[in-house]
C-alpha cells in the first residue's frame, strides 16, 4: 500500500493556532463565563452553520476510512508477518507494551491525584451547580453494566458487518486477525489474490484520506474555533486544580515517560522522535480521536520512519483502539477526584489498586472517538461506589482534556510502532526514512 501525499503540517498547525486564537478571542469578548457559559446567539449560529459542518466534513472523511483501513491493513499485516508464531511474537510484544505504558500512566495519575487532592475543599454549591448543568448529559452517556457475556460479544462478533456498522473495533480486530491468519493457510495463488485485493482496498482509503487531508487546515481551524469559542473557561478556573493534575500527568507521560521508552529501546532521541511525529500529534490534538488519526499515523510511520507496512499495518490499527495511556491516566485522576468529592472517606489502598487495573482495562476497550472513554469511566465509578452521574462535574471541560489525552494516546501509538519495528527488522536503524 503506498502512502498518501505529504500532509502540509505547517498549514495544519497554522489552522490549529489561528482557530484557537480566533475562538478564544470571541469567547473572551462575547461569552459570559458561567457555569454554564452563556454563548450569544450569533456565536451559536456561526458554529452550528459554518464551523461545525465544515469540521464534521473533515472528521467524517477520516472516520469513513477507519473500518476498511483497520480491517485491510491488519489482515494484510498479519498475512505478511507470516507464521502464526511470528504473529504471536509481534502481537505479544505489542500488547505487552500497550499494557505496560497504560499501567505506568494510570499509576502516575493516581500518585499525582493523591499528592494534590484536588477534590477536597471544592465548594458544595459548585458541585450542585455542575450536577444541575451537566447531569442530563451524564445520564445520556451511561452504558449498560459490564458483563462478561457483553464483553465476549464485543470481542468475538457474530456478524462482521454489524460490528463495522456499530464501530465495534475490538470485534473488527478479531475478525481481521482471523482473516490474516487464514490467508497464510490458503494456496499461494489464492492468498496472493486476497492480499492484493485487501491492499487495493487500503489504497482506496488512502485516496479518501488524501482528500480529507487537503481540507485539514480549514477543518482543524473550524473544530478548534467551535470548541474554544463556546468553551466554559470559567469552569476551567473552578476545576483548575483537577485539570492541572490531569495535564501535569499527561505531560509527564507524553513528554518524559514515552520518549524515555523510545530512547531506551531504540536509541532515538526525543528531538528526532517528536519532529517526525508532529503531524500525527497535531491531527490527534485537533480531532480528539485516535481512530481519525490512524490514517495519518500509518503514513507517518512509513514516510518518516521507513517502517514496513507489515509492522505499521499491524501495530497502529491495534494501537488506535487498544493503546490509550493518556486515557488510562485521565480515568485514574478523574475517578479519584470524583471519589474525593463524593465519598466521605478516602479510598483505601486496595480500592486504588482496583482503580488502576480497571483504568488500564477500560482504556483498552474505549472507542477512539471524542469522549469515547466517558461511558467506561462511568462503569469504573460505579464499581468503586461513586454515583456514575458524578461525571457531570467534569463534562463541561472534557473536550479540552480529551484533546490533550488523545495526543498522549497518539504518542503512545507512535512509540509502540517505532519500538516494535526496531526489534522486528534487521535494519539497524528503522528510525531513518528509506533512501
Ligand atoms: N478521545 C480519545 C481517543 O480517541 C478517547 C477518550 O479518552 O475519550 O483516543
Amino acid at each position: 500500500m503506498s502512502a498518501p501525499a505529504a500532509v502540509p503540517h505547517t498549514r495544519i498547525l497554522a489552522g490549529l493556532v489561528l482557530g484557537a486564537v480566533a475562538g478564544c478571542a470571541v469567547n473572551l469578548a462575547f461569552v459570559e463565563p458561567g457555569p454554564p457559559p452563556r454563548v450569544p446567539e450569533w456565536v451559536r449560529w456561526v458554529n452550528a452553520n459554518v464551523a461545525e459542518p465544515v469540521g464534521q466534513v473533515f472528521l467524517r472523511l477520516l472516520f469513513v476510512t477507519v473500518v476498511p483501513l483497520v480491517f485491510s491493513s491488519l489482515a494484510v499485516g498479519v498475512a505478511q508477518i507470516g507464521s502464526l508464531g511470528a504473529v504471536g511474537r509481534v502481537g505479544a510484544k505489542t500488547l505487552g507494551y500497550f499494557l505496560l505504558i497504560s499501567f505506568v500512566a494510570a499509576v502516575i495519575g493516581i500518585v499525582l491525584v493523591n499528592a494534590v487532592r484536588p477534590g477536597e475543599g471544592l465548594p458544595q454549591d459548585t458541585v450542585a451547580d455542575l450536577q444541575k448543568t451537566y447531569g442530563g448529559d451524564a445520564a445520556k452517556k451511561k452504558k449498560a453494566d459490564f458483563t462478561v457475556v457483553e464483553f465476549v460479544k464485543q470481542v468475538v462478533p457474530s456478524n462482521p458487518f454489524a460490528a463495522a456498522a456499530n464501530l465495534e473495533m475490538l470485534g473488527i480486530i478479531t475478525f481481521a486477525l482471523l482473516v490474516g491468519v487464514g490467508i497464510t493457510k490458503l494456496d499461494p495463488p489464492r492468498a496472493e489474490l486476497v492480499t492484493r485485493f485487501l491492499e487495493a482496498v487500503g489504497e482506496l482509503m488512502v485516496f479518501i484520506i488524501m482528500v480529507a487531508m487537503k481540507l485539514a487546515p480549514v477543518g482543524v481551524f473550524c473544530l478548534i474555533f467551535s470548541t474554544t469559542s463556546q468553551f466554559g473557561f470559567g469552569l476551567l478556573a473552578l476545576l483548575g486544580k483537577y485539570a492541572a493534575v490531569v495535564l501535569a500527568g499527561l505531560a509527564v507521560q507524553g513528554l518524559v515517560v514515552l520518549p524515555l521508552f523510545v530512547w531506551a529501546l531504540t536509541g532515538m532521541g526525543p528531538g528526532v522522535f517528536f519532529r517526525k511525529i508532529r503531524t500525527s500529534m497535531v491531527t490527534a490534538f485537533s480531532t480528539s480521536s485516535s481512530s481519525a488519526t490512524l490514517p495519518t499515523n500509518i503514513r507517518v510511520a512509513q514516510t518518516e520512519f521507513g517502517i514496513p507496512m507489515k509492522i505499521a499495518g499491524f501495530v497502529l490499527p491495534l494501537g488506535a483502539t487498544m493503546c490509550m495511556a493518556g486515557t488510562a491516566l485521565f480515568e485514574g485522576v478523574t475517578v479519584m477526584f470524583l471519589a474525593q468529592v463524593m465519598l466521605p472517606e478516602p479510598l483505601a489502598f486496595g480500592d486504588q489498586v482496583v482503580v488502576v487495573i480497571l483504568c488500564v482495562l477500560t482504556a483498552v476497550g474505549a472507542a477512539g472517538v471524542p469522549g469515547g472513554s466517558i461511558p467506561l469511566l462511568m462503569l469504573v465509578l460505579a464499581s468503586i461506589g461513586v454515583e456514575p452521574g458524578a461525571i457531570a462535574l467534569i463534562l463541561g471541560i472534557d473536550r479540552i482534556l480529551d484533546m490533550c489525552r488523545t495526543t498522549v494516546n497518539n504518542i503512545g501509538d507512535m512509540s509502540a510502532v517505532v519500538i516494535v519495528a526496531r526489534t522486528e527488522t534487521a535494519d539497524p536503524d528503522p528510525a531513518s526514512p528509506p533512501a
